[in-house]
Protein backbone atom coordinates (compact mmCIF):
# COMPACT_ATOMS: atom_id res chain seq x y z
CA UNK A 1 0.00 0.00 0.00
CA UNK A 2 1.23 3.54 -0.80
CA UNK A 3 2.11 5.93 2.41
CA UNK A 4 -0.56 8.24 3.58
CA UNK A 5 1.67 11.01 2.14
CA UNK A 6 2.04 9.26 -1.32
CA UNK A 7 -1.98 8.75 -1.02
CA UNK A 8 -2.72 12.16 -0.26
CA UNK A 9 -0.95 13.04 -3.83
CA UNK A 10 -3.56 11.66 -5.49
CA UNK A 11 -6.11 14.09 -3.88
CA UNK A 12 -7.68 17.34 -5.73
CA UNK A 13 -6.08 19.53 -3.80
CA UNK A 14 -8.12 22.49 -5.67
CA UNK A 15 -11.14 20.63 -4.76
CA UNK A 16 -10.02 19.62 -0.95
CA UNK A 17 -8.86 21.24 1.81
CA UNK A 18 -6.25 18.82 3.91
CA UNK A 19 -4.78 18.05 6.81
CA UNK A 20 -2.14 15.74 8.48
CA UNK A 21 -2.71 14.22 12.24
CA UNK A 22 -5.96 16.25 12.63
CA UNK A 23 -7.14 16.81 16.33
CA UNK A 24 -10.60 15.32 16.32
CA UNK A 25 -11.83 16.34 19.88
CA UNK A 26 -12.14 19.96 17.32
CA UNK A 27 -14.54 18.07 15.35
CA UNK A 28 -16.67 15.91 17.41
CA UNK A 29 -19.28 17.36 20.57
CA UNK A 30 -17.28 15.34 22.95
CA UNK A 31 -14.11 17.17 22.28
CA UNK A 32 -12.38 13.79 22.68
CA UNK A 33 -10.49 12.54 20.73
CA UNK A 34 -6.17 12.32 19.22
CA UNK A 35 -5.36 12.75 15.57
CA UNK A 36 -6.70 11.75 12.50
CA UNK A 37 -4.02 10.41 10.31
CA UNK A 38 -5.15 12.22 7.35
CA UNK A 39 -8.52 14.60 7.71
CA UNK A 40 -9.86 15.65 4.07
CA UNK A 41 -12.43 18.10 3.33
CA UNK A 42 -14.19 18.13 -0.03
CA UNK A 43 -15.49 21.37 -1.10
CA UNK A 44 -17.38 19.49 -3.94
CA UNK A 45 -19.97 16.74 -4.39
CA UNK A 46 -17.09 15.28 -7.03
CA UNK A 47 -14.41 15.53 -4.99
CA UNK A 48 -16.51 13.31 -2.13
CA UNK A 49 -16.96 10.71 -4.80
CA UNK A 50 -13.32 10.52 -5.82
CA UNK A 51 -12.24 10.19 -2.39
CA UNK A 52 -14.23 7.69 -1.01
CA UNK A 53 -13.79 6.12 -4.68
CA UNK A 54 -9.31 6.56 -3.92
CA UNK A 55 -9.58 5.25 -0.69
CA UNK A 56 -11.03 1.77 -1.58
CA UNK A 57 -8.76 1.45 -4.85
CA UNK A 58 -5.77 2.47 -2.32
CA UNK A 59 -6.82 0.31 0.18
CA UNK A 60 -6.75 3.42 2.80
CA UNK A 61 -8.93 2.75 5.45
CA UNK A 62 -11.57 5.53 5.63
CA UNK A 63 -13.85 6.91 8.16
CA UNK A 64 -16.98 9.64 7.09
CA UNK A 65 -17.18 12.25 9.58
CA UNK A 66 -20.36 14.81 9.68
CA UNK A 67 -20.98 16.66 12.70
CA UNK A 68 -19.04 13.70 15.04
CA UNK A 69 -22.39 14.35 17.29
CA UNK A 70 -22.73 10.85 17.84
CA UNK A 71 -19.22 9.42 18.04
CA UNK A 72 -16.16 8.64 20.86
CA UNK A 73 -13.02 8.64 18.91
CA UNK A 74 -10.00 7.24 20.76
CA UNK A 75 -7.26 9.17 22.50
CA UNK A 76 -4.88 7.84 20.26
CA UNK A 77 -6.58 8.64 16.82
CA UNK A 78 -7.74 7.07 13.84
CA UNK A 79 -4.90 5.70 11.10
CA UNK A 80 -5.97 6.12 8.03
CA UNK A 81 -8.08 9.06 6.45
CA UNK A 82 -11.27 11.06 7.67
CA UNK A 83 -13.20 12.57 5.32
CA UNK A 84 -15.31 15.59 6.82
CA UNK A 85 -18.85 16.82 5.28
CA UNK A 86 -19.15 19.85 6.63
CA UNK A 87 -18.36 22.06 3.37
CA UNK A 88 -21.28 20.07 1.17
CA UNK A 89 -23.67 21.90 2.60
CA UNK A 90 -26.09 23.27 -0.21
CA UNK A 91 -29.57 23.05 0.27
CA UNK A 92 -32.77 24.05 -1.87
CA UNK A 93 -36.75 23.72 -2.61
CA UNK A 94 -37.76 21.84 -5.24
CA UNK A 95 -35.12 22.19 -8.07
CA UNK A 96 -32.66 20.05 -8.95
CA UNK A 97 -30.94 17.35 -6.94
CA UNK A 98 -27.23 18.60 -6.13
CA UNK A 99 -25.25 15.86 -5.91
CA UNK A 100 -27.35 13.94 -9.06
CA UNK A 101 -28.60 16.93 -10.93
CA UNK A 102 -31.78 15.19 -11.42
CA UNK A 103 -34.72 16.76 -11.27
CA UNK A 104 -37.17 16.92 -8.19
CA UNK A 105 -40.47 16.41 -10.18
CA UNK A 106 -40.52 12.32 -9.17
CA UNK A 107 -40.71 12.96 -5.64
CA UNK A 108 -42.93 15.90 -6.05
CA UNK A 109 -46.11 14.49 -7.34
CA UNK A 110 -48.48 14.29 -4.75
CA UNK A 111 -50.32 17.31 -3.71
CA UNK A 112 -49.13 20.03 -0.98
CA UNK A 113 -45.89 18.03 -0.30
CA UNK A 114 -42.10 19.71 -1.31
CA UNK A 115 -39.44 18.46 -1.80
CA UNK A 116 -36.58 19.97 0.48
CA UNK A 117 -33.50 18.52 -1.09
CA UNK A 118 -29.97 19.17 1.30
CA UNK A 119 -26.29 17.70 0.92
CA UNK A 120 -24.68 15.76 3.31
CA UNK A 121 -22.71 18.10 5.24
CA UNK A 122 -26.33 20.30 6.21
CA UNK A 123 -27.05 20.75 9.61
CA UNK A 124 -30.06 19.51 10.74
CA UNK A 125 -31.05 23.08 12.67
CA UNK A 126 -30.13 24.82 9.23
CA UNK A 127 -32.49 22.20 7.67
CA UNK A 128 -35.30 23.10 9.76
CA UNK A 129 -35.03 26.64 9.55
CA UNK A 130 -35.06 26.00 6.00
CA UNK A 131 -38.35 24.34 6.39
CA UNK A 132 -39.85 26.73 8.52
CA UNK A 133 -38.63 29.53 5.50
CA UNK A 134 -40.91 27.80 2.87
CA UNK A 135 -43.74 26.70 5.77
CA UNK A 136 -43.24 22.71 5.64
CA UNK A 137 -43.69 21.02 8.34
CA UNK A 138 -42.05 17.79 9.45
CA UNK A 139 -38.73 18.69 10.74
CA UNK A 140 -39.69 20.81 13.75
CA UNK A 141 -39.17 17.77 16.23
CA UNK A 142 -35.03 17.76 15.03
CA UNK A 143 -34.56 21.41 16.06
CA UNK A 144 -31.83 21.83 18.58
CA UNK A 145 -30.13 17.97 17.41
CA UNK A 146 -26.96 18.53 17.25
CA UNK A 147 -25.52 16.25 13.48
CA UNK A 148 -25.57 16.76 9.98
CA UNK A 149 -27.98 15.24 7.26
CA UNK A 150 -26.03 12.29 6.61
CA UNK A 151 -25.12 11.67 10.20
CA UNK A 152 -28.93 11.84 10.68
CA UNK A 153 -29.68 9.62 7.87
CA UNK A 154 -27.02 7.17 8.94
CA UNK A 155 -28.09 7.13 12.75
CA UNK A 156 -31.74 7.34 11.78
CA UNK A 157 -32.13 9.77 14.13
CA UNK A 158 -35.35 9.48 16.48
CA UNK A 159 -36.23 13.22 18.52
CA UNK A 160 -39.54 12.99 20.72
CA UNK A 161 -41.31 9.61 18.28
CA UNK A 162 -40.22 11.51 14.96
CA UNK A 163 -37.44 9.23 12.96
CA UNK A 164 -35.66 11.18 10.67
CA UNK A 165 -36.67 8.49 7.61
CA UNK A 166 -39.73 9.54 8.26
CA UNK A 167 -40.10 11.93 5.81
CA UNK A 168 -37.12 10.84 3.36
CA UNK A 169 -38.08 10.47 0.24
CA UNK A 170 -34.27 9.65 -1.98
CA UNK A 171 -30.75 10.11 -1.57
CA UNK A 172 -28.13 10.30 -3.64
CA UNK A 173 -25.28 7.78 -2.31
CA UNK A 174 -21.81 6.91 -3.15
CA UNK A 175 -20.83 3.45 -4.03
CA UNK A 176 -17.68 2.32 -2.69
CA UNK A 177 -16.16 2.85 -6.07
CA UNK A 178 -16.89 6.49 -6.25
CA UNK A 179 -20.15 6.21 -7.91
CA UNK A 180 -23.38 8.35 -7.69
CA UNK A 181 -26.46 6.94 -7.48
CA UNK A 182 -30.18 7.93 -6.74
CA UNK A 183 -32.39 5.46 -4.30
CA UNK A 184 -35.91 5.59 -2.95
CA UNK A 185 -36.13 5.18 0.64
CA UNK A 186 -39.18 3.39 0.51
CA UNK A 187 -37.09 0.66 -1.20
CA UNK A 188 -35.47 -0.13 2.01
CA UNK A 189 -35.88 -1.03 6.12
CA UNK A 190 -35.74 1.60 8.39
CA UNK A 191 -36.61 1.35 11.87
CA UNK A 192 -35.63 2.56 15.57
CA UNK A 193 -32.27 3.73 15.05
CA UNK A 194 -31.57 1.55 12.33
CA UNK A 195 -30.70 2.30 8.85
CA UNK A 196 -29.50 0.57 5.87
CA UNK A 197 -26.21 1.78 6.04
CA UNK A 198 -25.24 0.74 9.15
CA UNK A 199 -23.29 -2.58 9.67
CA UNK A 200 -25.34 -5.85 8.44
CA UNK A 201 -27.35 -3.11 6.04
CA UNK A 202 -27.75 -3.70 2.23
CA UNK A 203 -26.11 -0.04 2.13
CA UNK A 204 -23.03 -0.34 4.50
CA UNK A 205 -20.22 1.29 2.53
CA UNK A 206 -21.97 3.75 0.44
CA UNK A 207 -22.00 7.18 1.57
CA UNK A 208 -25.10 9.59 1.43
CA UNK A 209 -24.42 12.49 -0.78
CA UNK A 210 -27.59 14.07 -0.54
CA UNK A 211 -31.24 13.68 0.72
CA UNK A 212 -34.78 14.65 -0.34
CA UNK A 213 -37.59 15.31 2.38
CA UNK A 214 -41.20 15.31 0.95
CA UNK A 215 -42.78 17.85 3.15
CA UNK A 216 -46.24 18.70 4.00
CA UNK A 217 -47.41 22.48 3.69
CA UNK A 218 -47.49 23.75 7.41
CA UNK A 219 -48.64 26.90 9.32
CA UNK A 220 -45.37 28.77 9.47
CA UNK A 221 -46.22 30.17 13.18
CA UNK A 222 -47.04 26.55 14.42
CA UNK A 223 -44.04 25.30 13.21
CA UNK A 224 -42.21 27.99 14.76
CA UNK A 225 -43.72 27.01 17.94
CA UNK A 226 -42.61 23.63 17.95
CA UNK A 227 -39.37 23.84 16.88
CA UNK A 228 -38.95 26.95 20.04
CA UNK A 229 -40.64 24.40 22.58
CA UNK A 230 -38.15 21.40 21.28
CA UNK A 231 -35.19 23.82 21.65
CA UNK A 232 -36.67 24.93 25.08
CA UNK A 233 -36.83 21.28 26.49
CA UNK A 234 -33.17 20.66 25.48
CA UNK A 235 -31.79 23.70 27.20
CA UNK A 236 -34.10 22.70 30.17
CA UNK A 237 -32.67 19.23 30.13
CA UNK A 238 -29.04 20.52 30.21
CA UNK A 239 -28.37 19.27 26.83
CA UNK A 240 -25.86 21.82 25.90
CA UNK A 241 -23.84 22.87 28.84
CA UNK A 242 -20.90 20.38 28.57
CA UNK A 243 -19.80 18.70 25.70
CA UNK A 244 -21.36 15.08 25.35
CA UNK A 245 -22.63 12.82 22.40
CA UNK A 246 -26.57 12.99 23.37
CA UNK A 247 -27.71 9.50 25.02
CA UNK A 248 -25.13 6.77 25.15
CA UNK A 249 -27.30 4.45 25.13
CA UNK A 250 -30.73 3.58 22.95
CA UNK A 251 -34.28 2.69 24.50
CA UNK A 252 -35.03 -0.60 25.15
CA UNK A 253 -38.89 -1.29 24.91
CA UNK A 254 -38.24 -4.27 27.19
CA UNK A 255 -37.00 -2.07 29.62
CA UNK A 256 -40.50 -0.81 30.22
CA UNK A 257 -38.86 2.61 31.06
CA UNK A 258 -36.77 4.81 28.84
CA UNK A 259 -32.65 3.84 29.53
CA UNK A 260 -32.13 7.07 31.15
CA UNK A 261 -34.54 6.26 34.08
CA UNK A 262 -33.37 2.91 34.83
CA UNK A 263 -29.79 4.70 34.87
CA UNK A 264 -31.23 6.72 37.23
CA UNK A 265 -33.16 4.15 39.34
CA UNK A 266 -29.49 3.00 40.27
CA UNK A 267 -28.27 5.60 41.44
CA UNK A 268 -25.65 6.37 38.53
CA UNK A 269 -26.48 10.44 37.88
CA UNK A 270 -22.79 12.09 38.53
CA UNK A 271 -20.74 9.28 38.66
CA UNK A 272 -17.44 9.80 37.47
CA UNK A 273 -14.35 8.45 35.88
CA UNK A 274 -11.35 11.37 35.72
CA UNK A 275 -13.47 13.51 34.29
CA UNK A 276 -15.84 11.66 32.14
CA UNK A 277 -19.24 11.99 34.49
CA UNK A 278 -23.05 10.67 34.03
CA UNK A 279 -24.70 13.99 33.44
CA UNK A 280 -26.31 15.14 36.81
CA UNK A 281 -29.36 15.88 35.04
CA UNK A 282 -29.61 12.85 32.90
CA UNK A 283 -28.19 9.67 33.18
CA UNK A 284 -28.23 8.70 30.21
CA UNK A 285 -26.03 11.33 28.86
CA UNK A 286 -22.15 11.54 29.96
CA UNK A 287 -20.61 14.56 29.67
CA UNK A 288 -17.20 15.69 29.38
CA UNK A 289 -16.25 17.83 32.27
CA UNK A 290 -13.19 19.70 30.76
CA UNK A 291 -10.36 17.78 29.92
CA UNK A 292 -11.75 13.73 29.76
CA UNK A 293 -10.24 11.49 28.01
CA UNK A 294 -11.20 8.80 25.60
CA UNK A 295 -9.93 6.20 27.72
CA UNK A 296 -11.90 7.38 30.59
CA UNK A 297 -15.16 7.93 29.10
CA UNK A 298 -15.18 4.51 27.60
CA UNK A 299 -13.99 3.15 30.74
CA UNK A 300 -17.45 5.11 31.98
CA UNK A 301 -19.27 3.48 29.67
CA UNK A 302 -18.52 -0.12 29.85
CA UNK A 303 -18.79 0.21 33.33
CA UNK A 304 -21.91 1.24 33.05
CA UNK A 305 -23.06 -1.60 30.62
CA UNK A 306 -21.67 -4.42 33.41
CA UNK A 307 -22.91 -2.24 36.36
CA UNK A 308 -26.73 -2.45 34.70
CA UNK A 309 -26.06 -6.54 33.89
CA UNK A 310 -25.00 -7.15 37.14
CA UNK A 311 -28.15 -5.23 38.87
CA UNK A 312 -30.83 -6.16 36.36
CA UNK A 313 -29.81 -8.60 33.72
CA UNK A 314 -30.46 -5.84 30.96
CA UNK A 315 -27.52 -5.74 27.91
CA UNK A 316 -27.92 -2.10 27.42
CA UNK A 317 -27.35 -1.61 23.37
CA UNK A 318 -24.84 1.23 22.65
CA UNK A 319 -25.75 4.19 20.88
CA UNK A 320 -22.15 6.23 20.37
CA UNK A 321 -20.01 4.69 18.41
CA UNK A 322 -16.42 3.98 19.13
CA UNK A 323 -14.29 4.84 16.90
CA UNK A 324 -10.59 4.76 16.47
CA UNK A 325 -7.60 3.59 18.94
CA UNK A 326 -7.94 3.88 22.20
C1 LIG B 1 -26.62 17.39 22.95
C2 LIG B 1 -26.96 16.25 22.04
C3 LIG B 1 -28.28 15.83 21.90
C4 LIG B 1 -28.63 14.78 21.04
N1 LIG B 1 -29.93 14.41 20.91
C5 LIG B 1 -30.26 13.41 20.04
C6 LIG B 1 -31.64 13.05 19.84
O1 LIG B 1 -32.56 13.64 20.41
N2 LIG B 1 -31.91 12.03 19.00
C7 LIG B 1 -30.92 11.37 18.32
O2 LIG B 1 -31.23 10.45 17.53
N3 LIG B 1 -29.61 11.69 18.49
C8 LIG B 1 -29.27 12.70 19.32
N4 LIG B 1 -27.95 13.03 19.49
C9 LIG B 1 -26.91 12.30 18.76
C10 LIG B 1 -26.56 12.94 17.39
O3 LIG B 1 -27.02 14.28 17.36
C11 LIG B 1 -27.21 12.18 16.25
O4 LIG B 1 -26.85 10.82 16.26
C12 LIG B 1 -26.82 12.76 14.88
O5 LIG B 1 -27.65 12.21 13.91
C13 LIG B 1 -25.36 12.51 14.55
O6 LIG B 1 -25.08 13.18 13.33
P1 LIG B 1 -23.59 13.59 12.97
O7 LIG B 1 -23.61 14.28 11.68
O8 LIG B 1 -22.98 14.31 14.09
O9 LIG B 1 -22.92 12.15 12.79
P2 LIG B 1 -21.44 11.73 13.25
O10 LIG B 1 -21.39 11.59 14.72
O11 LIG B 1 -20.42 12.58 12.59
O12 LIG B 1 -21.39 10.27 12.60
C14 LIG B 1 -22.30 9.27 13.03
C15 LIG B 1 -22.26 8.13 12.03
O13 LIG B 1 -22.82 8.59 10.79
C16 LIG B 1 -21.91 8.29 9.73
N5 LIG B 1 -22.05 9.30 8.68
C17 LIG B 1 -21.92 10.65 8.82
N6 LIG B 1 -22.11 11.22 7.60
C18 LIG B 1 -22.34 10.24 6.71
C19 LIG B 1 -22.59 10.19 5.30
N7 LIG B 1 -22.61 11.29 4.55
N8 LIG B 1 -22.79 8.98 4.73
C20 LIG B 1 -22.75 7.83 5.46
N9 LIG B 1 -22.51 7.83 6.79
C21 LIG B 1 -22.30 8.99 7.40
C22 LIG B 1 -20.54 8.33 10.38
O14 LIG B 1 -19.57 7.68 9.59
C23 LIG B 1 -20.84 7.66 11.72
O15 LIG B 1 -20.83 6.27 11.55
C24 LIG B 1 -27.59 14.10 20.32
C25 LIG B 1 -26.26 14.53 20.46
C26 LIG B 1 -25.94 15.59 21.29
C27 LIG B 1 -24.53 16.05 21.41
Amino acid sequence: MATLWQFAQKINKEQCRLAFDEPMSRHTTFCIGGPADLYIVPLTMEAFAASIGLCNQYGVPWFLLGAGANILVGDRGIRGVVIDTAALADINVNETDPATDTACTDVTARESQVCLRAQTGVRIDTLAEEALIHGLDGLAHFYGMPGSVGGAIFMNARCYEHDIAEHLATAAIIRPDGRIESINSSDYAWSYKRSPFQEGGPLHGCAIASASFLLPRGEQLMIANTMRAKLADRRAKHHFDYPSAGSVFKNNRSFGKPTGRLLDELGLRGRRIGNAAVSPWHANIFVNLGGATARDMRALIESTEELVFRSTGWLLEREVLFLGEF
